[in-house]
């Protein structure tokens, strides 16, 4: 946010100076030329912060007062007229440990997008009975694997849900199986959005921008939906990797976003430097919790860290709030609000200079069959020496250069 500053800070350089030229070409006290230094706080659309965050040194500017709402000494009473004090949009990043679930409210709307994994149920249907909320206008499951509909079985156990949405309408797992026993007891039925679909969320407008094409990978098939609200703009990337991001960024639709949900829990696999570039977020929020794949990875965190993105991480601060009044956006945490989300000791479980990176494992490729094997693999031993190539990476690289997963080992 730091590189908006110039641009707020000029303008509200060039307002103030408005307001001085016409208030005291009227003739008014010099007092009345510092109008709109109490203007932000008296605003109704002004948003709380939160505790602890008014100091807060490196954020962003508090929401700016709007320029009619300065214009106090214009005469006419029709020029005066205060801009709608719209609803605002909140929206909470739950910490479900490694998994995704967003809340999206608005004008007595609400949708929500993943619900963690089967073991946050409870936890999903006790947030939404505490806040009431026993109606989602959407229901999003981004992509089928567990930690993000294994849950949403719990949300849809309290709430009726008005559609529901994902990347696929079926599924041979446990957690999709309840998931869309919970959708069909409701009497609705799972629905394939296509990129270019909008749904109003009240005033929100919910933009399905993919997945533009189908993968094996099943995170690559990920539904990503961007969210506008006047001018602020919320990207759900689900667990999308850098071959969806490519075939968003292909397609030329609108990715600026002034949040970025971070896709695939920070996984090296998401967050390239072009798709990063385009969406140019001033925040990103990562949706992680305690796991094996070193998860958010020192890759993805420096590079946010470069293109000076304020990171919350609901691994080291909880449930993240958002709050939108269509203008500016302001967040607060549960805890560890001046926690270093992007710090080099972060991932500690993994130590780049001593063990392999996130989800890297030794694979066996047979480059006639272009599958590839786990080195156990009896198929290994019958393979031609002539045909093997050792490989050490991830699986999606194996599957980026061209290779199938053996139905055997099920690498
Ligand atoms: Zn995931
Ligand atoms: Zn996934």
């Amino acid at each position: 946010m730091r590189k908006k500053r110039p641009l707020i800070t000029v303008l509200l350089i060039a307002l103030a100076a408005l307001v001085l030229v016409s208030s005291c070409a009227a003739g008014m006290p010099a007092d009345g030329c510092s109008a709109n230094s109490g203007t932000a706080s008296s605003d109704p659309t002004s948003i709380p912060q939160s505790a602890g965050s008014s100091s807060e040194p490196s954020g962003h500017d508090p929401i700016a007062p709007s320029p009619s709402s300065l214009n106090t000494s214009a005469p006419d009473p029709t020029s005066t007229v205060e801009p709608e004090a719209g609803p605002i949009l909140e929206i909470v990043f739950l910490d479900v440990g490694e998994g995704d679930a967003a809340l999206l409210i608005c004008d007595g709307h609400a949708a929500l997008i993943d619900g963690g994994s089967a073991g946050k149920s409870s936890f999903i249907y006790s947030y939404l009975k505490n806040r009431s909320l026993d109606h989602l206008d959407y229901v999003f499951a981004t992509h089928s694997d567990e930690d993000h509909i294994g849950g949403l079985a719990g949300a849809l156990n309290y709430a009726t849900a008005g559609k529901v949405y994902c990347s696929v309408d079926s599924g041979d797992t446990k957690a999709f199986s309840s998931f869309k026993k919970y959708v069909e007891k409701q009497g609705n039925s799972i629905i394939v959005p296509s990129k270019g679909d909008v749904l109003d969320l009240g005033p929100v407008k919910i933009q399905i921008l993919g997945p533009i094409n189908r993968s094996d990978e099943d995170n690559n098939n990920s539904l990503v939906l961007r969210a506008e609200y006047n001018e602020t703009s919320f990207l759900f990337t689900g667990d999308m990797q850098r071959e969806e991001e490519q075939d968003l960024l292909d397609s030329g639709c609108t990715l600026k976003s002034t949040v970025l949900k971070v896709g695939h829990h920070g996984s090296r696999n998401s967050t390239s430097y072009p798709f990063l570039r385009e969406v140019s977020p001033d925040f990103a929020v990562i949706s992680v919790g305690s796991n094996p794949y070193g998860h958010p990875t020192e890759d993805v965190l420096t590079k946010l860290r470069d293109a000076d993105v304020e990171v919350f991480r609901t691994d080291l601060q909880g449930n993240i709030t958002c709050l939108s009044n269509g203008r500016t956006v302001e967040f607060s945490v549960e805890r560890n609000r001046d926690a270093d989300t992007v710090g080099t000791r972060s991932g500690t479980e993994t130590d780049p200079t001593t063990s392999p990176g996130e989800d890297e494992v030794t694979y066996i490729l047979n480059k006639n069959s272009h599958i590839f094997h786990y080195p156990w693999c009896s198929s290994v031993g019958q393979m031609r020496e002539s045909n093997k190539i050792c490989f050490t990476g991830t699986r999606d690289e194996a599957i980026d250069m061209g290779y199938h997963p053996c139905q055997r080992c099920n690498p």
